[in-house]
């Protein structure tokens, strides 16, 4: 390892690898991690839409692609469901462990050195960020860097390091509980299975994402402000579903997302901030991965443009380039959230009845736009959108 790099990359994640990538088309990079495997613990219900692999030019590889999902299945708190399924392959099951492995192995194919086990903070003289400390091993090393990318995660310390505003509403946080399980009964294992109800999972909801026939991760999210649990939540909700109940439990996570909008500052003097430390996470599912590979190229390209050029100024670009494209896309969703957090589990029952008549509707591709505006045309659907407008 060397005494200097032109970027280096803390927190090899999605975003923290995808960045790496990118920014090692033009500039040496160094990509740290704290955790002795990359990958490891996976903190995620794993799953991730097709979409995300062709934007991000990810082969589907079946080292790390677990299932091939066709649709979701929402459950109602009255019990009805509606069924959204899709005749070609909508998303996949994957295997966080060795897929963020494989985007740390791309990262170091272009070019980037990968360390593990390297536990990061900033080295701030006169104000300014001149590289980073490393923990490795039990020895501590500075770094010097031209730029520093913060993918350090929810937790990131990187960003408030720096001066960047960081404070978190608890209400805009999903706190997550989840188990991997085996042995259980999954009604269709082709779908994921989503659950909602203020009572099964206030400000957030269960989900089934299988893996195989009989296994999949079973996980909970509550809003940040509840006083119990998800594993609460979680549990309680095990118990009603006798399918579940009969298994075992192979692994056990517990993790946060930030769901309420991207942060105000992305970037400071030489510093981006990306992914979960950036709270770039879709706030209508609670999904991060891809959002925070999409700001990782992003924030990559800018810091190897930055580089090749010798002008830090342009760093200011990833943020500008963000607000107006990915980061629009998502404080509309956060909009959508909001209408859905103020939905009664009463309303739920009835949007699940009107979207599906007596039975499961079956959507497929390029239609769904037409099924969701016959339900908005719907005149006691629209009087109930605008009690929320
Ligand atoms: C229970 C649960 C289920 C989820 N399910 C899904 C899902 O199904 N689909 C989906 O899209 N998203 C899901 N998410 C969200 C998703 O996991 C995250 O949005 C995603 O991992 C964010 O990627 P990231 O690269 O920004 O951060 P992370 O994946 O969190 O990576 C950050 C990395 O930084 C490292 N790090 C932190 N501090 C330091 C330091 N000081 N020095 C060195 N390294 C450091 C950490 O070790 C970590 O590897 C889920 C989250 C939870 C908690």
């Amino acid at each position: 390892m060397k005494d200097e790099y032109d970027v280096i990359v803390i927190g090899a994640g999605p975003a923290g690898s995808t960045a790496a990538k990118f920014a090692a088309e033009k500039a040496e990079v160094l990509l740290v991690d704290k955790h002795r495997e990359i990958g490891t613990p996976k903190m995620c219900g794993e799953g991730l839409t097709r979409d995300a692999f062709r934007d991000l030019n990810i082969p589907f590889d079946r080292r790390f692609i677990n299932r091939d999902i066709y649709g979701i299945v929402l459950y109602a708190p009255g019990g009805s469901k509606v069924e959204v399924k899709y005749d070609e392959i909508l998303g996949h099951i994957i295997e966080r462990k060795i897929f963020d492995k494989f985007l740390a192995a791309e990262a170091s194919r272009n070019g980037a050195k990968v360390l593990a086990d390297a536990y990061a903070s900033l080295i701030i003289k006169d104000k300014k960020i001149i590289g980073v400390k490393i923990r490795h091993q039990g020895e501590e090393k500075e770094i010097k860097a031209k730029i520093v990318i913060a993918a350090d995660g929810i937790g990131s310390q990187i960003a408030r390091q720096a001066g960047i505003d960081t404070t978190l509403n608890p209400g805009d946080l999903h706190s997550c509980f989840e188990y991997e399980m085996s042995g259980i009964e999954i009604e269709n294992s082709e779908m994921t299975h989503i659950f909602v109800g203020k009572k099964l999972a206030p400000g957030g909801y269960a989900w089934i994402f299988p893996k195989d026939d009989d296994r999949a991760n079973v996980g909970l999210g509550v809003s940040g402000v509840e006083k119990k649990t998800a594993k609460y939540y979680l549990d309680q909700f095990i118990k009603s579903k006798p399918g579940l109940m009969k298994g075992s439990i192979l692994e056990i996570n517990a993790g946060a997302v930030p769901i309420g909008g991207f942060l105000q500052e992305l970037v400071k003097d030489n510093l981006m901030v990306v992914g979960d430390a950036a709270r770039q996470v879709d706030p209508a599912n609670a999904g991060g991965i891809h959002y925070g590979m999409l700001a990782g190229k992003l924030a990559g390209i800018t810091a190897g443009k930055a580089i090749g050029s010798g002008d830090l100024n342009i760093l200011k670009e990833y943020e500008i380039e963000w607000r107006s494209s990915i980061g629009k896309h998502q404080e509309k969703l956060l909009k959508i959230r909001c209408f859905i957090d103020k939905l009664e589990d009463e309303d739920m029952n009835y949007l699940a009845r009107v979207w599906n008549g007596d039975d499961v509707v079956k959507i497929t591709t390029g239609k769904h736009g037409i099924a969701l505006k016959k339900i908005i045309k719907h005149p006691k659907l629209l009087k109930l959108l605008k009690k929320f407008v």
